[in-house]
């Protein structure tokens, strides 16, 4: 049989630990045997990226924005205990931080839903994105105890000189006070790259903030997003029969609760870190959740959300059997190459994105899986299979369907 042919490379950036001994398996067993893979290799080993100073990130990411699509393997973000692991020149930075800072992007996260994987939640049919804004607000903030009576003050000193002052509180007696700040670049960063996705997906956008209570600073956010909605993107929402909707970040939580889910759900920073964690448990598990990165400028890079998976390598180095689950390894892949046919007019790299998962889903959903899902699943008898075997089965899927 034919391999589908590529026209434009994928940017491939390797990874770490368990990750990286199922990235090649997944390659190996999963894409190789039917796609001819155009990759620009990069390895983000951390190995690799002490070698090279680190210098390996930047380089991929400077290759994502010629080529528009990467596929990124889960990486080690260092600390002291990896400093001494593996004799690391330095502490290098997380690598997924340096590609963000460069490509300005924000990252958005969907469950992967599975018959016999149930949501928690009845009534959701279909996944929530969330889409989280990574700047800004209590993350960069500055806060102090205050120890007694006296008054506490916003004052901002322009360089023009202009001086702006407003009262946050007086004292009478021992407190604390908190200053936050955000830019009107990156909210309207976040806001398109929340529209454009929303436009390829085909989803509708939901956007919430406190704007009743903090009438400048949400209220910034709200105007920022409903500026650009209608300067640069109603009519492209028209034509594709999808809505943008604001409400209250308290309706919204309510109305999520109650919807059957299938939209993109923007969120401010804090908001975006504690729901799609309430999200991910509330769908299943953390191994099932994809994650890509989009930038403004419409670069894409996919990635699975959980980490290296350290526990289970070390098990794996002993020689020991292990059943990690790669689902979200394979939809960064799946994800990858759809973007990357779309975006080449390559309509057999797409269908073959949509056969991958859909292999992949119907393994699991046939009761064969890894021992994350065994336990959560609703399938009588589900059969657990090591992490080999997990990609094997799907292997064997996917050969059939595409026989
Ligand atoms: P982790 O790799 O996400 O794993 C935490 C635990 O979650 C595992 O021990 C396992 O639980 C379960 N788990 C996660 N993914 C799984 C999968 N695919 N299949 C089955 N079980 C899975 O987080 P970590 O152990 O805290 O972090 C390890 C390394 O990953 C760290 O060095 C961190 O810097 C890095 N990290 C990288 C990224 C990224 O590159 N995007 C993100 C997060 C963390 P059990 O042990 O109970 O089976
Ligand atoms: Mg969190």
């Amino acid at each position: 049989m034919d391999r589908i042919r590529m026209t434009t490379p994928l940017v491939e950036m390797d990874g770490d630990e368990m990750t990286r001994i199922i990235w090649q398996l997944v390659k190996d067993k999963l894409i190789e045997p039917h796609v001819d893979l155009k990759s620009d290799y990069y390895d983000l080993g951390l190995r690799h990226r002490d070698e090279t100073d680190d210098q390996v990130t930047v380089d991929a990411a400077e290759a994502t924005k010629r080529y528009g699509v990467a596929v990124k393997c889960a990486t080690i973000t260092p600390n002291a205990t990896r400093v001494e692991e593996y004799g690391l020149k330095q502490m290098w930075k997380s690598p997924n931080g340096t590609i963000r800072a460069l490509l300005d992007g924000t990252v958005f996260r969907t469950p992967i839903v599975v018959d016999g994987i149930q949501p928690v939640v009845r009534c959701w049919k279909r996944p929530i994105t969330i889409a989280r804004h990574a700047y800004g607000d209590v993350y960069k903030n500055a806060e102090l105890r205050v120890p007694g009576p006296g008054t506490a003050e916003l004052v901002f000193h322009g360089d023009d000189g202009q001086e702006l002052r407003a009262q946050i509180q007086r004292f009478e007696g021992p407190g604390v006070v908190q200053g936050m700040h955000n830019l009107d670049a990156s909210i309207e960063s976040f806001a398109r790259s929340c529209f454009e996705y929303a436009l390829s997906r085909r989803e509708d956008l939901w956007f919430a903030t406190k704007d009743t209570i903090s009438k400048t600073y949400d209220h910034r956010f709200k105007d920022i997003f409903a500026e650009l909605f209608e300067a640069d993107y109603r009519e492209r929402f028209e034509e594709a029969g999808i809505e943008y909707f604001y409400t209250l970040i308290d309706d919204a939580v309510a109305r999520v609760m109650r919807s059957e889910g299938g939209f993109i759900w923007a969120c401010k920073n804090y908001d975006g870190d504690v729901m799609s964690d309430m999200l991910s448990s509330a769908f299943g598990s953390l191994a099932m959740m994809t994650s890509v990165l989009v930038s403004p400028h419409g670069y894409y890079e996919y990635e699975a959300a959980h980490g290296t998976v350290q526990r289970h390598y070390y098990k794996y180095l002993k020689g020991e059997p292990t059943s990690t689950n790669s689902v979200a390894t394979v939809f960064a892949w799946s994800g990858a190459l759809r973007k990357r046919g779309e975006l080449d007019g390559n309509e057999g790299l797409v269908r073959f994105s949509d056969a991958l998962e859909k292999a992949t889903l119907g393994t699991v959903a046939s009761g064969e899986m890894t021992g994350d899902l065994a336990r959560i699943t609703t399938l009588p008898n589900p059969k657990t299979l090591t992490t080999e075997g997990f990609i094997d089965a799907i292997a064997t899927r996917l050969d059939a369907d595409l026989a």
